[in-house]
């Protein structure tokens, strides 16, 4: 039995998780549940899987909690805030942690579950993009598994020799090629795009998805962060890493070898397969997911990026090459421009403006411990928010 966290199970990848993990209880137990401010939806979840644990953002949702879950599972231990995040990631009774907050508040907990030796489930690329060498570290340290959600990663980490150790060289494999769907704008007109409104930038065509995400699917800064994310997951060079547009989302990603393979995983676009790949790993468990018909789907597309369209996309392999603290501006002024964008602040195509803006302004240095990299995190955020306002 796996006693399991999960960081952020009230949104999108939580709500998978559970889903899979309903499907398993002779494997599987819940640790923790944590959820920011969704207290009414994290009270059914604790009622359905009894956690020991559950944590909320802040004392007032954790007196509400509390009182819902009174009744009928007073036993469940209700914590609030940011410490005690990172207490139910690395807590000596929890086996394996679902990241899965979105963006740079979940750095710390995905932290100390990479300290605390744990099984890394990770969705939450923010942490690593933002943390890079920091976090890769400390799984080495700990001896933590670091196991990738995102279903390229997923993908490329089940086409790579299972003895693969962050050399690519060393076992043949030439390249990676994350697919991307291209998002919702992959043919709209280019000067329609400053119309765009929030609505119509989450409403991806593949996939149900966080707002967050949804809008960094639709200016490909999604693909970029994956970009940085594969660079620090399986150690390939920026020049290894091709990002090819596959707007069917079929082919999760592919990894080619010197030899002329190119191997590809493929199945429905549903987050429950790698999910379901990585809870169990290296065995096999259903995951809910319905079998891939390829002959419904009938025809496979592939195309390059148009950095023209997709600025987004550019900014982060500049980031990736430049190295240092710039990975950690990126990630934070484009978390600050899309909120800016979600609340209709700023105009779409005003998003990669604010992150090359930033970008520019800010001396990058080397980012040697936390605290470094939650002050360049913070200026970061200054400085974009300066320029909006
Ligand atoms: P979401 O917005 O649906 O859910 C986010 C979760 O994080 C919620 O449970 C929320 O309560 C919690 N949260 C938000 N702010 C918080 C804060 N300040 N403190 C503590 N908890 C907070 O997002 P999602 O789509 O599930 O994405 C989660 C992560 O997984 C992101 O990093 C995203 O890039 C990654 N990811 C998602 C998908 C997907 O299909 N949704 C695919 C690949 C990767
Ligand atoms: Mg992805």
């Amino acid at each position: 039995m796996q006693n399991i966290t999960i960081l952020g199970s009230t949104g999108s990848i939580g709500m998978s998780t559970l889903d899979v993990l309903a499907r398993h209880p002779e494997r599987y137990s819940v640790y923790a549940l944590t959820a920011h401010s969704r207290v009414e939806q994290l009270a059914q979840q604790c009622l359905q899987f009894k956690p020991q644990v559950a944590v909320v953002g802040s004392p007032a949702a954790a007196q509400l909690l509390s009182r819902l879950l009174q009744a009928q599972a007073p036993q469940i231990e209700v914590l609030h805030g940011a410490a005690a995040l990172c207490q139910v990631a690395s807590a000596s009774a929890c086996d394996a942690v679902m990241a899965a907050i979105v963006g740079a508040a979940g750095l710390e907990p995905t932290l100390a579950a990479a300290k605390a030796g744990k099984k890394v489930l990770l969705a939450n690329k923010e942490a690593l993009v933002m943390s890079g060498q920091l976090f890769i570290d400390a799984v080495k340290q700990s001896g933590a598994v670091l196991l990738p959600i995102d279903s390229e990663h997923n993908a490329i980490f089940q086409c790579l020799p299972h003895n693969y150790q962050r050399s690519p060289a060393a076992l043949g494999v030439e390249k990676v090629l994350l697919t991307a769907s291209g998002g919702p704008f992959l043919t709209r007109p280019l000067e329609t795009m400053d119309t765009v409104t929030p609505a119509q930038a989450i409403a991806h065509p593949k996939w149900v998805m966080g707002r967050k995400i949804s809008v960094d699917s639709a200016t490909m800064m999604n693909k970029g962060l994956e970009v940085i994310e594969a660079y620090w997951l399986f150690g390939a060079a920026a020049s290894q890493i091709e990002v090819v547009i596959h707007p069917q989302s079929v082919i999760h990603s592919m990894v080619s070898y010197i030899d002329g393979s190119v191997l590809a995983q493929l199945g429905n676009p549903d987050m429950r397969t790698p999910i379901a790949h990585a809870l169990a790993y290296p065995e096999r468990i259903a995951s809910g997911v319905s079998p891939l018909d390829l002959t419904v789907i009938g025809q496979l597309q592939f195309s390059r990026p148009d950095l023209q369209r997709f600025p987004c996309l550019k900014l982060a392999y500049d980031a990736l090459l430049a190295g240092g603290s710039a990975a950690t501006i990126l990630n934070a002024a484009n978390e600050v421009a899309v909120q800016a964008f979600l609340d209709e602040k700023i105009g779409f195509g005003m998003i990669a403006q604010l992150i090359a803006r930033t970008m520019d302004s800010l001396p990058l240095c080397a980012v040697t411990d936390i605290d470094m990299l939650l002050e360049q995190d913070r200026l970061a955020r200054q400085a974009v928010n300066a320029l909006i306002s």
